[in-house]
């Protein structure tokens, strides 16, 4: 049958349907994105408080259910989107409620966080240890690329813990409904090179950096990387006529294996980063290694 097709797993204790509702603080002005409405036990509450809801649900079948139930009462209010929301240009909103299949967490969190411009928050609810991992912080045991990728972006904070039985049917996970809220000023850096960095770093999380930047592969990603930018920004330079003397740029940009080894490990001691493990550092100390690197030419991607 349908409905268990794809994990799903309906609210269906009102106290924590209110208990969502009550935590997104909705504005008579907002405009509420739900992805998954399912039945609508979500949607009936939105529609009562917010401008406008617009519900994007995967399923056909539920897609015209909402349409029978809240068409004729809400027909100007409720925008149905049939289809799937990792594939959708997400639209205009304020704020975001989901109940989703747990399988998509991870892709449903990055898109939110991408999306521009930002919405003041999104209550979300998520298998409990993916709710721990996105709030926890440098030094606690969950704490991971996902934890510190969320921190970066956005403020996340833990709301209410759901037990399986406020579901019909129950999954075999515990829940917990979760917060994100946006950062006004997220840093303006590169999220590839960025990316590049925390890929590596939280690859061996409980190892130095020390030790992780003395890796024969990581030294030779990183001299790749600083020769092909440096090859880049001199064709660049040519293109625009602005080159000092052909013979003088050329080849002495190319690095050598054990010249970048040293300069990477000359970078990481002067920012006092050697001894460090990435499962202790925030954001803060990510963004300066990853600038300290870069103003030395250094990319991680
Ligand atoms: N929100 C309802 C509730 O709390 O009772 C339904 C929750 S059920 C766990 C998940 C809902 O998300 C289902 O209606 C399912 O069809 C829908 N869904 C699953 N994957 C989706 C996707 N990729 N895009 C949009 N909707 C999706």
């Amino acid at each position: 049958e349908h409905m268990k097709s794809r994990g799903q797993h309906f609210l269906a204790n009102p106290l924590i349907i209110q208990g969502i509702i009550d935590k997104a603080d909705i504005r008579a002005t907002d405009v509420v994105l739900e992805i998954g409405p399912g039945n609508g036990a979500l949607t009936a509450k939105l529609l009562e408080k917010a401008k406008k809801v617009i519900a994007i649900e995967l399923d056909t079948r539920w897609a015209a259910e909402l349409q029978k139930r809240f068409g004729v009462m809400h027909g100007n209010k409720l925008e149905i989107i049939n289809n799937d929301v990792l594939r959708v240009d997400l639209p205009f909103f304020d704020i975001c409620v989901a109940n989703l299949p747990y399988q998509i967490s991870a892709p449903i969190t990055n898109k939110l966080l991408m999306h521009r411009p930002q919405f003041r928050c999104a209550v979300l609810m998520f298998q409990r240890e993916f709710a721990l991992r996105l709030c926890a912080k440098p030094g606690d045991e969950l704490y991971c690329r996902l934890s510190l990728n969320t921190s970066l972006l956005a403020e996340v904070q833990h709301l209410i813990k759901v037990g399986k039985n406020n579901f019909k049917p129950p999954p075999k996970v515990e829940s917990s409904v979760v917060r994100i809220t946006p950062r006004s000023n997220p840093p303006a850096i590169n999220y590839m090179e960025w990316d590049g960095l925390i890929r590596l770093a939280f690859g061996r999380k409980n190892k130095t950096l020390g030790a992780t930047f003395r890796q024969k592969d990581v030294i030779d990603l990183l001299k790749n990387n600083y020769n092909m930018h440096a090859a880049i920004m001199k064709s660049k330079n040519a293109s625009s006529g602005d080159v000092t003397m052909g013979d003088q740029s050329s080849g002495k940009e190319e690095k050598k294996f054990d010249e970048v080894k040293q300069t990477i490990l000359e970078i990481l001691e002067a920012e006092n980063m050697s001894e460090q493990r990435p499962a202790k550092l925030d954001v803060d100390h990510f963004l300066t290694l990853l600038n300290a690197f870069n103003v030395k030419g250094f990319h991680f991607a």
